[in-house]
């Protein structure tokens, strides 16, 4: 009797627990659209045709940035330099440049002092260094890579979309604004590295330590390059859609090696170097980091899910309010689907890539020594220290020794989709490209020059959007890949897009 009332009281008390709980989802968990209403397009007459010509110009100085560093072409980077002087006369009359880098000084830092200094700066990023052409492919490509097209109402070449469109859309954005006798209200810092495309340890990371030792304490908004606006982008999104990335994650390569005797075929050990560093790479690539949904993720379903099919909302909601200490069902369900596509599946997680594998040099010969490199993209919940006693955790072989060989950075900060950064941006978007687009906060799980910013306290608000609207999926083979290209017309719109964006900072 006494068990049957204790039970029957518990039952009730869950049930009443469970109604207020469900007044509690419906009351606070509101899940409606998150996407601005009632912008009004704005019109920015801009020269396309000489834009495009200076843009064509810029393409064609290869500024390659190799693997092998000692590759480094300086006269591409000098002359390049040059060019930016005399395209835009007013914007090196009136803001100061300075060549900063270590030890390679060909990193821009512009500054446009501002009216107020009691204001915190806003930072506009993109990078100079582009891919290099891989041979097998050059003659895929319609036009030749470095020579800069205008053809078939496109501008052609490496980096045309990765990433000297940024700098040239923001440099003929504010020589406009410069010819009007616009000053900005508060500072604004244009940072075009030189070294992105293999990790920007020399160019913009240096550039903030230069800026962090001048005293720089706070900076309110950077803007640098990441997905460009297109349809069909993220699964389940057939809609134009503008994302902001709002983190990214940590990277570091770790190289694994056994040192040992070596000797002559003839007479092996049952363990060879090799055997032993090959052993130790499978065991890791056994021990993948367990899934996680972190907040930037969070963030990002919350905008994105009301806009995904009605189907699959609850799960989507459940994600977006989700609660870091436990995992729900249907948070579960989440990271199960994420789990089965190699793209999305990298947002959950601290990815494991091996890279690199070397040892031996002739048939008969045991060599005593053999080397792999292993490649992470740390998520926000690990560590540089983390992710090493992961892996010596894994191993477990004393004989297995671990170094950091990169210049390793650590997960960023997860920038506000609610602040009024974000808010700016996404005006400045609909007002560019109008109101028939999705626009949404994502976790960015490559990373770009920003993440040397986003890293410190100081920065935390780094938004990434390369500005330029791309007609289908099909134009991401330019990404690295052959026939680079943007369209003139949009190019344009890039242009007006800095521009809006120089007007609208002028209110955060
Ligand atoms: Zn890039």
């Amino acid at each position: 009797m006494q068990l049957l009332k204790k039970k029957s009281l518990s039952v009730l008390a869950a049930v009443l627990m469970s109604v207020s709980l469900a007044a509690v989802t419906n009351a606070d968990q509101d899940f409606s659209s998150m996407q601005m209403q009632g912008v009004k397009r704005v019109d920015i007459k801009v020269d396309v045709d000489a834009a495009a010509k200076r843009l064509s110009k810029a393409v064609q100085f290869p500024t390659i940035s190799n693997q092998d560093r000692a590759d480094f072409d300086v006269k591409a980077f000098e002359g390049y330099h040059t060019f930016l002087e005399q395209a835009y006369p007013n914007v090196h009359k009136t803001l100061k440049r300075e060549k900063l880098g270590k030890p390679r000084p060909y990193s821009l830092l512009y500054t446009w002092e501002g009216k107020d200094p009691s204001l915190p700066p806003a930072v506009f990023m993109a990078h100079q260094d582009v891919v290099p052409i891989a041979e097998e492919s050059r003659d895929q490509w319609q036009n030749e890579p470095f020579s800069g097209a205008i053809a078939d109402g496109y501008i052609w070449g490496r980096g045309v979309l990765d990433d000297k469109n940024q700098i040239h859309a923001i440099l003929e954005a504010a020589e406009m604004k410069i010819k009007e006798g616009f000053q900005p209200a508060r500072t604004l810092y244009f940072v075009f590295g030189h070294d992105e495309e293999v990790g920007g340890p020399e160019g913009v990371k240096h550039v903030v330590d230069v800026l962090e030792q001048r005293g720089l304490k706070e900076i309110a908004f950077v803007i640098d390059e990441s997905a460009p606006l297109i349809p069909n982008l993220f699964p389940g999104i057939e809609e134009n859609s503008a994302l902001i990335g709002i983190a990214q994650k940590g990277y570091m390569s770790l190289e694994l090696s056994v040192n040992g005797e070596g000797g002559h075929s003839s007479q092996p050990p049952e363990h060879s170097n090799i055997g032993i560093l090959a052993e130790a790479i499978t065991k890791l690539e056994n021990a993948q980091f367990p899934y996680k949904i972190n907040k930037a993720v969070r963030h990002q379903y919350r905008f994105m899910g009301p806009e995904l099919p009605k189907e699959k909302q609850a799960m989507y909601k459940a994600v977006a309010y989700g609660d870091d200490g436990k995992t729900t069902e249907l948070e579960q369900k989440f990271i199960e689907e994420m789990a089965e596509d190699q793209v999305t599946r990298a947002m959950l997680h601290t990815t494991i890539a091996v890279t690199m594998f070397n040892a031996g040099i002739k048939d008969n010969v045991l060599p005593p020594s053999a080397t792999a490199v292993v490649n992470f993209r740390i998520a926000p919940e690990d560590s540089k220290e983390s992710v090493i006693a992961h892996v010596k955790k894994a191993i477990d072989d004393d004989r297995v020794s671990i170094k950091d060989i990169s210049a390793s950075t650590p997960p960023t900060n997860v920038a506000d989709p609610h602040g009024d950064g974000y808010k700016l941006l996404e005006k400045t978007i609909r007002q560019t490209w109008g109101n028939d687009l999705i626009v949404s906060p994502f976790f960015v799980i490559g990373g770009s020059d920003s993440k040397h910013f986003q890293a410190r306290s100081f920065a935390p608000n780094v938004y990434t959007i390369t500005a330029i609207q791309l007609e289908s999926t099909k134009e991401f083979a330019g990404f690295h890949g052959v026939n680079e290209r943007i369209l003139v017309d949009e190019y344009a719109r890039s242009i007006a897009f800095f521009y809006q964006l120089m007007n609208n900072l002028e209110e955060l």
